[in-house]
């Protein structure tokens, strides 16, 4: 049995790094287009998928089931995914799963798509410094919702797979840098998997016509081209292409982004072939049931407002490559468990309290309010609402790996405010009055043991 695809959402963060500062400042010659997606130094595969997930909207709440796929969990051992459930608002009866590996964005899709429930994905590529993986990879997130409803976005026709073990992309526990195999092999091999997959997916659906968009997620920028233009030579939009030339490679999450941005660009009726390549294939037949928001726009992937770009050695120092003198204050203290487990719906929702006898909102949550009232309380979610800045100030000997950081006393209109730190902005973008969102990341870490709690950021950022 398969749902149907209720809501889409991705998430790329909002710094950049052009190719040709790489090959600039390696090689002493900037060469290269485009540009990949950076994470922030606040950000990781946890943090990216809370900002795909919860941008799903409502329907989130009430699903049963969240799949959380990465190739970089922050935590083994640890579940990431009740990170991911805690920080989303998802109902407190959900089952939660984690999936590992670059396959795990098709695996949660094709979870979801059967239980119905949420796939989020969400990824960080890493190479050796000036590898095809670090020009060619990206960061980002997506998630979908699958279940019942009249109202939906598309349905899924049916799905194949054809496993193949093969040595195409690796990672050693304990390491950092993504490997790939030799090219000329991981070609054939793939390609040949690609071509199978397919014709199954066509027997299975019956669906013998070309879809409209094919979309292939693979690691090889131009076998990912060519697999494309193969499965449909005359239905070949450039959404993959901006794709791998904007955002890169990313991972596990990069099913999620394709398939987003060819949703994006369909028009109802409009079929949709999400091909994940790597370890064989496995395909994924959709069927467009509305216009996504950019049709009619001459099929373009989707043009995403500039992020700020960020220079190599910011890039290298934010991913742990540098290691430079950190600022000489006192250690940060390590996530304690008990408070961080008792005030949860706060800590991860962002939850506070209002009064039900006065209406005083109260962030972080009160028991007792100023007007006597004790447990007299409803929750008050903050996380959804736009605030506005009130006071802010400008932090120049911080540890921020980015400094200077900066912090804002934000006001949602009600008569709670919060003191926030201040997420992907320059000291110049923040006045007061400047609108705000809140957003999930990930604070600090301890002996590599991440905290994680929201920060705000412009408003305007949120188009991505
Ligand atoms: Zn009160």
């Amino acid at each position: 049995m398969t749902h149907k695809l209720l809501a889409y959402a991705t998430y790329r963060p909002h710094y950049t790094l052009p190719r040709s500062v790489v090959n600039a400042a390696l090689t002493g010659v900037a060469r290269g287009s485009g540009e990949r997606t950076v994470a922030g130094y606040d950000e990781d595969a946890v943090s990216m998928a809370v900002a795909a997930t919860r941008r799903l909207g409502a329907g989130v709440r009430s699903a049963d089931q969240l799949y959380f796929g990465t190739a970089t969990s922050p935590l083994l051992d640890k579940s990431c995914s009740l990170i991911v459930h805690a920080a989303s608002s998802m109902h407190d009866r959900a089952f939660t799963l984690d999936v590992t590996g670059l396959r795990a964005g098709f695996g949660v899709l094709k979870s979801a798509s059967t239980t119905g429930g949420v796939a989020a994905m969400a990824d960080m590529r890493t190479g050796r410094p000036g590898s095809a993986v670090e020009l060619e990879g990206g960061d980002g997130a997506a998630a979908f919702l699958f279940g019942e409803g009249a109202d939906a976005v598309a349905e899924v026709l049916g799905s194949a797979s054809v496993p193949m073990e093969v040595m195409d992309a690796w990672r050693v526990p304990g390491t950092s840098h993504a490997l790939v195999g030799e090219d000329r092999f991981v070609d054939h091999a793939l390609g040949r998997a690609v071509r199978e997959v397919v014709s199954e997916v066509a027997k299975a659906t019956g669906q013998t016509d070309p879809p409209t968009t094919s979309v292939v997620s693979t690691l090889n920028r131009r076998l990912a081209g060519a697999l494309a233009a193969s499965i449909r030579p005359d239905g070949f939009t450039d959404v993959q292409a901006v794709h791998r030339e904007t955002t890169g490679y990313c991972g596990a999450a990069d099913i999620g982004l394709l398939l987003a941005d060819a949703l994006d660009a369909a028009v109802a009726g409009d079929t949709v072939l999400a091909v994940s390549a790597g370890g064989g294939a496995d395909a994924l037949l959709l069927r467009a049931l509305k216009d996504g928001p950019l049709a009619g726009v001459g099929g373009a992937g989707r043009r995403r407002p500039p992020g700020e770009a960020i220079g190599y050695y910011q890039y290298l120092t934010w991913r742990g490559e540098i290691g430079r003198e950190p600022a000489r204050r006192p250690a940060r203290p390590s996530v304690a468990p008990p408070p961080s487990f008792r005030d949860s719906d706060w800590k991860f929702g962002l939850v506070g309290s209002e009064c039900l006898e006065c209406g005083k909102v109260y962030l972080p949550p009160q028991r007792v309010c100023r007007c006597g009232a004790v447990d007299e309380v409803r929750p008050f979610p903050v996380a959804d609402l736009t605030g506005t800045v009130v006071a802010h100030t400008t932090d120049g000997v911080s540890d921020s790996p980015n400094p200077p950081s900066l912090a804002a006393l934000v006001d949602f209109g009600t008569t709670g405010r919060l003191l926030l730190e201040v997420a992907d902005a320059r000291p110049s973008e923040i006045t007061d009055g400047t609108e705000v969102e809140m957003t999930f990341r990930r604070t600090y870490a301890v002996d590599g043991v991440p905290n994680y709690f929201w920060k705000a950021r412009p408003k305007n950022r949120s188009s991505k």
